[in-house]
């Protein structure tokens, strides 16, 4: 039962104001069939739209079940859509890229259906179209799609049916046929109320009222209606507040199907959209595992240097305002590690060292490298004891003997695979004899550390570089615990040494340890993974905002769909639901495809550089967090736009 009573609805259209209905009073009791006619313009849909619940009056009072409209929240009409009333509307309104099975089951997604999954079918066989359940609405006539959006408005089993011109649009047949539908359905206690241009179909309903100028003009229940008697007693009405939507995980499985299936149908766009977080994702993924490589690379390459180590270098002096070439006062000499060696007794080793680059010449081969003259101790130090040959001793050293040992990579180069052990090379033209191979390091990171050559330190200096002066001496202390005494004492040492004036002994030598130059290298790869990240972030949110953008025109383009599924009983909530379901099946597709291609570019990288990268589980998270998250974020502001829409206005929306 409902009663209206004053209600008018006025269209403000700039400083004009449209009054489409202007009082009207009307009691319509369960059970009834009620056919309304009128001129054109005279408010017949505008009335409907209000009495299903898809607009709301201006002013006056409309009471359903004894619930005052006016009074209810919008989620309450919602429900109310969805469990009391099916609406046909003149254009049928279906979803163009369901089947006709799928668009009569579609309510349901929004209730708690207690009908059954095989009612939809059902309903389709008594419109007379079970054969056709599996066909899009293009393959359906007009009255067949008409028959099948009114199996759609019966699936909730409504106890009121209001159709707005329903044959508008159809032959005489098809209208035959509607209406056969419409009677049986108030034969069996559904209040069914058409609007009708037809003076024919007006003279069979039990009740004709007319309209003009948005009042009622004539309300008379007729005699010669030919709607049989209600045969059944009409369903009870179901209680507004009692019914909440499907189960969560119901809905949110519903729903990122349904998200799938409208992205399948419209694959360029999703996948142009899905291309942003793809980049994002996999740049977020393959610089993370980079920049782990790198580091990886850097601490492995520290550790072969071994612990407890101390490097010194000639630092700059400035003498008289000017300042000389690096070392230009400070120059380290041999003598120099000798004595360090000597003096401080918690060095266990001093080593003097110079670096150049060769020419390695053997029979008709040659190859430039990387030259280091050592102590006999640089071995131990670096533990790079050869297993096959020896290293050079303190003798040869002292003798500047003509000994070689050299790296795997010279090894293969010069030699080809036969044994180098005894054999004469040349180093700059200059003799040596190849006494060992050191143990092989691998290439990690920036440079082969395989392609050197070490022979001893005097030899270096006076016979091949004709150098006097040493690049470095690297000393080991016996025991972590006296590193920072032992770096003390050799700086104070070799300042007296040297005689340096007390104002430049902060610049006179570089003194560091192990623990210094990892801090700094380490902390210079961290900022570098730090800026490699940031990029791939700002791809990530470039993606977001291609999302965001593809989404907003999804929402203006489906606007009437989103009045439809209102129209139907969707809450707020299952519009705001479904778009983001959407937005993230999109970014999480991207993720996933993101983190394959971002894989795959690591794999690629470290096969061409040699580097240990590694995809970590927490990178593949983190990308897929992002993502995620920037599908809920940027998916949030079309899909709220979308469900604030009114759904008459959302379906008025061309
Ligand atoms: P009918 O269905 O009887 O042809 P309507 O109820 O659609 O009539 O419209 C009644 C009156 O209200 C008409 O004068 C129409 O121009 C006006 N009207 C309907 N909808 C709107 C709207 N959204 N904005 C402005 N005027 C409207
Ligand atoms: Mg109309």
């Amino acid at each position: 039962m409902l009663e209206l009573s004053n209600i008018t609805k006025s269209y403000t259209m700039g400083a004009n104001v449209v009054y489409a209905l202007k009082g009207v009073n009307l009691r319509i009791e369960d059970g009834e069939f009620i056919a309304i006619m009128g001129p054109s313009g005279s408010g017949k849909s505008t009335l409907t739209h209000i009495l299903g619940l898809l607009d709301v009056p201006t002013s006056g009072s409309y009471q359903l079940n004894g619930n005052e409209i006016s009074h209810l929240t919008e989620d309450n009409l919602a429900i109310l859509r969805r469990e009391e009333i099916g609406f046909v509307f003149q254009q049928f309104n279906l979803l163009p890229r369901m089947s006709a099975e799928e668009n009569v089951g579609l309510p349901l997604l929004y209730s708690e259906s207690t009908t059954g999954s095989k009612f939809p079918k059902e309903l389709l066989d008594r419109v007379g179209l079970g054969p056709r359940a599996g066909h899009h609405p293009n393959e359906l006539s007009g009255g067949q799609q008409q028959r099948v959006a009114i199996a759609r408005a019966l699936v909730n089993r409504p106890r009121m049916v209001l159709a707005d011109e329903p044959t508008g649009n159809l032959d005489s047949t098809s209208e035959h046929e509607i209406l056969t539908i419409l009677k049986e359905l108030n034969a069996q206690g559904i209040t069914v109320i058409i609007v009708t241009h037809e003076e024919e179909i007006g003279k069979q309903a039990k009740r004709l009222i007319r309209l003009r100028d948005g009042v009622v003009v004539s309300d008379e229940r007729q005699v010669g209606s030919t709607v049989p008697v209600v045969q059944s007693t009409p369903p009870a009405p179901k209680k507004v507040e009692a019914k909440k939507g499907a189960s969560f995980f119901t809905e949110l499985f519903a729903h990122i199907g349904q998200g799938f299936r409208t992205l399948a149908g419209n694959k360029v766009r999703t996948a142009l959209s899905m291309l942003g977080i793809l980049i994002g994702v996999a740049s977020v993924v393959a610089m993370l595992a980079l920049g782990k490589g790198a580091q990886k690379a850097i601490e492995t390459q520290l550790a072969s240097l071994g612990s407890n180590l101390l490097i010194l270098h000639a630092g700059a002096v400035r003498v008289g305002g000017v300042t000389q070439q690096a070392g230009a006062t400070t120059r380290l000499t041999y003598e120099d590690s000798l004595a360090l060696k000597a003096a401080i007794p918690e060095l266990n080793e001093a080593a003097a060292s110079v670096n150049g680059r060769v020419q390695v010449t053997w029979e008709n081969k040659n190859w430039s490298t990387q030259l280091l003259g050592g102590a006999s101790s640089y071995a131990r130090m670096h533990s790079l004891v050869p297993e096959i040959g020896r290293f050079f001793t303190d003798a040869e050293n002292l003798s500047r003997a003509r000994v070689a040992v050299i790296g795997a990579t010279v090894v293969r180069e010069v030699f080809e695979g036969r044994s180098p052990i005894g054999e004469m090379i040349k180093l700059n033209k200059v003799p040596f004899q190849v006494i060992g191979i050191l143990p092989e390091k691998g290439a990690t990171g920036w440079r082969d550390q395989d392609d050197i050559v070490v022979i001893p330190v005097a030899t270096a200096m006076y016979r091949l570089l004709g150098k006097l002066y040493l690049d470095s001496i690297e000393m080991e202390v016996r025991s972590a615990t006296d590193v920072a005494k032992a770096q003390d004492d050799a700086l104070e040492l070799m300042l007296k040494r040297k005689r340096v004036p007390l104002s430049q002994k902060d610049d006179a030598f570089d003194i560091r340890n192990m623990a210094d130059i990892q801090e700094a290298l380490s902390a210079s790869s961290r900022t570098m993974s730090t800026l490699l990240a940031a990029i791939a972030a700002i791809s990530l949110l470039v993606g977001g905002i291609g999302i965001m953008n593809i989404m907003l025109v999804s929402v203006t383009e489906r606007t009437k769909e989103i009045g439809l599924r209102k129209a139907i009983g969707a809450r707020r909530a299952d519009i705001l639901f479904q778009f983001l379901a959407e937005s993230v099946v999109v970014s999480f597709s991207g993720g996933l495809a993101g983190v394959i291609l971002g894989w795959l570019i690591t794999l690629g990288i470290s096969a061409v550089t040699g580097w240990s990268t590694s995809v970590s589980p927490e990178s593949i998270l983190l990308a897929f967090g992002c993502s995620a998250f920037i599908g809920v974020v940027f998916g949030v502001y079309p899909a709220r736009k979308a469900s604030r829409l009114h759904p008459i206005d959302a379906l008025r929306f061309e």
